[in-house]
């Protein structure tokens, strides 16, 4: 049997280019492809096992209406007929007893299609004037740091890493999620290049590196700062650059200026001398490429730090070479415009902040939400402060909706359950915040089931509400038609689009500063953007110590297992409590016992692995864990604060400062 095609769709930079195994009208295998380049013919160990995903036990088959306790997942099968009737009739009874603002779309990252996301979903909540979902619980505040900055300059492609003399991994960990950034890696290394990882964990690629260096938990701006302040005075600025091409570096200059090495290896605990060696390194090599991961901003300084490690390149003139500058996220590279597809304007309505869902839930909430539409995410696995949202969840007059692939740990308190499609049944167009391609791809199997698309439900409950209009794009190909139109060099793409199926655009690779520079308005790096400057507390750049009377770091890093928490119903394995074996030995505990985990949000009992994969100081528990794979269901979410960034509202996971001890 021949293998079909598709593009996968799913949270991650890479978005590979599939091979599908077909048999009977099933899928029975997936690999990689060569059609985008960076897939280079293999995938990840998660998506290899989605034909699990789709015709495993946990996956929805039919409408349902929950019939028992909330959270308790009793629910009794429904026509589709019933569920939309039953949830258009209760919109529109809320909508007119409390006004649109009460009801709350809660979702992210579960797909990022194009056509799943911000689509019909967005025609029928801005129809409604429902309330407004601050996505922000991933990329937000490094996102408005990398825009600050550089107007989101397109990064150093990743293939181009190879070029690299120095690679500077911060924050992140391609062997876990981004995995086709490893063998350019590789490759670089085996040419000479040096590595420099900057991770609390001892991931892969660290126990690989030149220079591993270990900080604590949200101090990757004391570090970033201090190296700019090397650089300064070290004679290893380059001033030339800086006066063609950026403004603010005095002022970011002086800001840095108070943090020698020695202070910033003391707060963050490294030893001075690896920092002075990664300031040495970063100084005198070219091409130097530093990738940007998520890691650190997940804390309170967030967003500082992110603009900090951003600054760096230009500070030291690191662009104007293939294979030098940094990478956030492309996802400006082709500059498509999803939310053309919506067909209908942005309305003005409250905004929730997604990290915050929990106080937004809340009874006393103001004002309340009465009806809450879950899709493309599960809340209480993946957003901050888990035990407040479920506290919300079983809220007696909260009306929850929950349309999802899988039944999640949160689709067992909806109240109307429906079956999802997974893009290997519906039409997707797959753009990138990595690779650079844009892929549109068919469904190559029937869904499942009673599956249903977002577009098809949303756009039938739009017509059940009343609120389609003629002219409404409501087909794949209209979406993707009006996605295109709306968007710069959309013409170039839907005519690369339309020579296949599964076609993909590629742009070509970057060089910073010589074919892509700042998007800024003057197309300058602004290294203190007056804007972020005042959103931060203190100002950019400023330090705020976290004050904890718990003793450890908590961090929830991404995982081999999962995409965010995709795929968390086909680990069935307990997960594990990672613990550096000194503060185990301090606690009197040793691998394998139960403990219990816990800070004033809440407590989890799980497993212990004493293990020198963290750092002394710091626990570990992964992130996107399903309730099963704890003792007591609860998550690191459960102990996560809903606390922000200093700016762009971003979550602040790395915050969370926890007590382990034996459980009694
Ligand atoms: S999750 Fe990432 S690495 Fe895995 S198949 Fe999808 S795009 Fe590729």
């Amino acid at each position: 049997m021949p293998a079909t095609t598709s593009a996968c769709p799913l949270d991650c930079p890479d978005a590979c280019s599939l091979s599908v195994q077909v048999e009977d009208g099933r899928v029975t295998a997936l690999d990689g492809d060569q059609r985008n380049p960076l897939t280079a013919g293999f995938i990840c160990g998660k998506v290899r096992r989605f034909a699990e995903h789709m015709y495993g036990t946990d996956r929805l088959l039919h409408p349902a209406i929950r019939d028992g306790a909330k959270g308790e997942g009793g629910f009794r099968r429904v026509t589709w007929d019933e569920a939309l009737e039953r949830i258009a009739t209760e919109l529109a009874r809320v909508r007119s007893q409390h006004g649109g603002e009460a009801i709350l779309p809660l979702g992210y990252g579960g797909s990022n299609g194009v056509l799943t996301q911000d689509s019909v979903d967005a025609r029928l909540f801005r129809r409604l004037g429902a309330s407004r979902l601050a996505r922000t619980v991933c990329a937000a505040p490094s996102g408005a740091a990398a825009l600050g900055l550089y107007g989101k300059m397109a990064g150093v492609a990743l293939e181009d890493y190879e070029h690299a003399a120095l690679i500077v991994c911060w924050g992140v960990n391609p062997s876990a999620s981004g995995i086709h950034l490893v063998p350019p890696i590789n490759r670089a290394r085996e040419r000479g290049a040096k590595l420099v990882v900057i991770d609390p964990l001892r991931t892969p690629l660290a126990k690989q590196a030149d220079l591993h260096l270990a900080p604590r938990p949200g101090t990757d701006l004391p570090i970033a700062l201090a190296i700019a302040n090397w650089l300064a005075a070290h004679g290893a600025i380059d001033h030339a650059f800086l006066r063609a091409h950026t403004r603010g570096a005095e002022e970011l200059l002086a800001r840095a200026e108070p943090w020698s090495i020695s202070r910033a290896a003391e707060i963050a605990d490294v030893p001075q001398s690896a920092l002075e060696r990664f300031a040495e390194l970063f100084g005198a090599s070219s091409p130097a490429v530093i990738r940007c991961g998520w890691g650190g901003e997940r804390n309170r300084n967030g967003g500082s730090a992110t603009a900090a490690i951003l600054a760096l390149p230009a500070l030291a003139g690191k662009f104007g070479v293939r294979g030098g500058g940094y990478t956030m996220s492309n996802s400006r590279m082709l500059a498509l415009e999803p939310l053309r597809a919506a067909a209908e304007p942005e309305t003005n309505t409250r905004v929730v902040n997604m990290n915050q869902a929990g106080r937004a839930l809340a009874a006393d909430a103001s004002p309340p939400v009465h009806v809450l539409f879950v899709y493309n995410g599960n809340p209480l696995a993946t957003l901050p402060n888990a035990e407040l949202i479920r506290r919300g969840l079983l809220r007696p007059d909260l009306f929850t909706v929950v349309f999802d692939q899988v039944m999640t740990d949160t689709a067992r308190y909806a109240d109307v359950l429906l079956p999802a499609t997974t893009f290997l049944e519906h039409d997707e167009l797959r753009t990138s915040y990595g690779a650079q391609v844009i892929q549109r791809s068919r469904p190559v199997v029937s869904p499942v089931g009673e599956a249903r698309s977002n577009l098809d439900v949303f756009g039938a409950l739009c017509e059940r509400l009343q609120l389609a209009r003629p002219g409404d794009p409501s087909t794949p190909d209209e979406l993707v038609a009006a996605v295109l139109a709306g968007s710069h060099d959309g013409e170039r793409l839907a005519g690369m689009l339309a020579e296949g199926d599964v076609a993909f655009a590629t742009i070509e690779r970057p060089i910073q500063f010589v074919s892509e520079f700042p998007r800024t308005p003057d197309r300058k790096v602004d290294l203190c953007p007056a804007e972020l400057d005042s959103a931060a507390p203190g100002g950019l750049y400023h330090y705020r110590e976290l004050v904890s009377r718990f003793p450890l770091s908590l961090v929830s890093p991404a995982s081999r297992k999962t995409i965010s928490s995709t795929f968390g119903q086909l680990d069935r394995r307990p997960a594990r409590l990672v613990m550096h074996p000194g503060d185990a030995a301090a606690r009197g505990l040793v691998d394998g016992v139960v403990v219990r985990v816990w800070n004033e949000l809440g407590e989890v009992h799980v497993s212990l692995s004493v293990d020198d994969l963290v750092r002394p100081g710091v626990v570990m528990l992964p992130k996107g864990l399903w309730a099963r794979a704890t003792k007591n269901g609860a998550t690191a979410n459960s102990l996560s604060p809903d606390e922000l960034t200093d700016f762009g509202g971003g979550a602040t996971f790395n915050d969370a400062r926890v007590e382990v001890e034996l459980l009694g």
